[in-house]
């Protein structure tokens, strides 16, 4: 296929289940900003661990955000909490959170970044080479200048998961030299899998202050899980809660999801302090701050989480469990490559989807060589037909990407 037509074709197909976020944002600030003032009371709110910032129920996660408008019109609505990454837009989208908080008290609102280390293998959740402090500190410094900001609140280690990683001691005296320089206020971790082990070596750290978890009513081992939460919590490390749907939109309940109860389900554990919702929209926008309002679970949600729950479709959600990887004789790291299925189908976010897969080795197509796929996926995915499907996203350059 010639490279014009391929590219034509692959845009078509891939990215027409997510066509928005091709699209050049229109919104203008003042014009939103008007549309959404409300004499809304302040937002129901927890404690984030030994903090002291008291958070409303509903974080903003930007990663979907295109204007800085909308981050503007959600801190007007109320959200107080913002969480990006140094790789959303490959640093974009920290200038547009920046700018949408321009002017603003700084006492106002609370900024957190997740800030990855080179030479992570995310197969393994643990370093390639060894941990370099200072083009770390370097990184987070570019972060502070991509925001406008002279510090934020929290610099999030992410994609930690194995203790070695967690409690690496040169991580940790990085984090802690960023604190005593003052630019952030706290540090945390972003935890994808091995998330018991990596809250457990938080704990033990006594360094970090905040745990970004992935946290829904899918969620297995969720005994053990809540035990280490509890223990984190005691500790006085704040908790908030990522990937909440399970991987459905939240433009859209359907019948195949009441996104509404998944996020209620999330809350009714007092130790949650927020969800870290990834808000494009408006109307999601609206739908949170609705929900919110008013946590007790109808008998109709708990009826239809309930009926999702036995659902056996497999739908997005993957477990993060790595099971599969060593089923695979190619060792591929299945696990992100269904995160990033995931966040083109399920978050319509097709420039997360092609940074996720961005760090997976998929060279030579090895699913093509495979007959009949050797895995037996805990979630009971057909992991064949999703890795051949996301994996021409490697083939789009990133330019063609809005976000
Ligand atoms: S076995 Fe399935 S659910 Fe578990 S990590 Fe692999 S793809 Fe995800
Ligand atoms: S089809 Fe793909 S995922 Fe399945 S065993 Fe083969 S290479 Fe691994």
């Amino acid at each position: 296929m010639e490279t014009k037509n391929r590219r034509d074709f692959l845009k078509k197909s891939i990215l027409g289940i997510s066509g928005a976020t091709l699209l050049p944002s229109n919104l203008k600030i003042g014009m939103v900003g008007e549309a959404l003032k409300s004499d809304l009371p302040e937002l129901p709110f927890r404690a984030l661990g030994k903090t002291g910032i008291k958070t409303p129920l509903i974080s903003m996660g930007t990663s979907g955000a295109t204007a800085s408008g909308f981050v503007r019109s959600a801190y007007e609505a109320g959200i107080k909490v913002f969480f990006s990454a140094t790789y959303y837009g490959e640093g974009n989208n920290e200038k547009l959170v920046g700018e949408g908080l321009k002017g603003l008290p700084r006492d106002s609102f609370v900024v957190g970044t997740a800030v990855p280390s080179d030479g992570m293998d995310m197969r393994s959740g643990t370093f390639t080479k060894p941990f370099d402090s200072q083009a770390y500190i370097a990184k987070a410094e570019q972060s502070l200048k991509r925001f406008g900001l002279e510090y934020v609140d929290f610099f999030l280690f992410p994609y930690a998961g194995k203790k070695e990683t967690v409690l690496n001691e040169s991580v940790l005296k990085a984090l802690e030299q960023l604190k005593k320089q003052g630019k952030t206020r706290f540090v945390g971790i972003a935890s994808h899998s091995d998330t018991e082990e990596a809250l457990l070596a938080a704990t033990d750290s006594g360094v970090y202050e905040l745990a970004m978890i992935g946290y829904n009513y899918k969620t297995i081992n969720k005994e053990s899980l809540n035990i280490a939460i509890s223990k984190t919590v005691k500790a006085g490390i704040g908790i908030v809660a990522m990937k909440t749907t399970a991987g459905a939109s939240r433009q859209k309940s359907g019948p195949s999801l009441n996104t509404d109860a998944a996020l209620k389900w999330v809350l009714q554990n007092e130790n949650i302090s927020s969800i870290v919702s990834g808000m494009s929209s408006f109307e999601e926008l609206q739908k949170n701050l609705a929900m919110i309002q008013n946590l007790k679970m109808s008998d109709q949600e708990l009826k239809d989480l309930n009926l999702a729950g036995q659902n056996k479709e497999p739908g997005l959600y993957c477990h993060q469990c790595k099971k599969c990887i060593p089923q695979c004789p190619y060792n591929l790291d299945i696990p992100t490559i269904m995160r990033s299925y995931m966040y083109a189908y399920g978050y319509k976010n097709t420039a997360q989807a092609w940074h996720t897969l961005a760090g997976v080795e998929i060279s030579g197509r090895p699913c093509e060589k495979c007959d009949a796929c050797k895995v037996r996926c805990t979630a009971g995915f057909d992991v064949k037909n999703k890795i051949m499907d996301i994996s021409r996203l490697k083939d789009i350059p990133r330019d063609f990407l809005h976000g």
